[in-house]
């Protein structure tokens, strides 16, 4: 972001009456400032040197009318006018994508994407790890040739249970 821009975006914080926070403004300090502009802020950054390897720094928890994407980089902010513009070089048969803002998978049909959200929205969405079984005690699969999927279900039904 240029110069001129991060004063524009300055300009537009103080015209909401948040000329007393210090600039550049934290990621830290966003969920305070959503509650005063009743704006939902999501904020993203990348770590390589195409901004391909996009990550969420911080996804809004609050239930507010309007939301706005923030692309965070080099302590500016962007404001990101179409996030499936900002995704555009992640396309399955060009059909256009659903995005889950809080991990970044993508869905081509919104009730994919809702039955994700029943998940990955969840406030203890960080406790869904895997989980080992007790030291000492063993597994026994009846068809070896299905043992992969067979980890794969126990273990996903042990994350629901613990
Ligand atoms: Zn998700």
């Amino acid at each position: 972001m240029n110069a001129e821009r991060y004063h524009h975006y300055e300009r537009y914080f103080q015209e909401y009456g948040l000329s007393d926070l210090d600039y550049p403004i934290t990621p830290n300090e966003i969920p305070s400032i959503e509650d005063r502009l009743q704006i939902g802020i999501n904020v993203f950054s990348f770590y390589d040197d195409e901004g391909r390897a996009r990550y969420p720094i911080y996804v809004s928890q609050k239930n507010l009318a309007k939301t706005i994407d923030l692309l965070y980089w080099n302590e500016h902010y962007a404001w990101i006018r179409s996030f499936s513009r900002f995704m555009a070089d992640i396309r399955k048969n060009r059909h256009k994508l659903l995005w889950c803002k809080r991990c970044l998978s993508h869905f081509s049909s919104e009730n994919a994407l809702d039955t994700h959200h029943l998940y990955c929205r969840r406030i203890d969405f960080s406790d869904l790890i895997y989980t080992m079984p007790p030291e000492g005690s063993k597994l026994k699969f009846k068809h070896y040739r299905y043992v992969s999927f067979e980890i794969f279900c126990a273990l996903n039904l042990m994350s629901f249970i613990s």
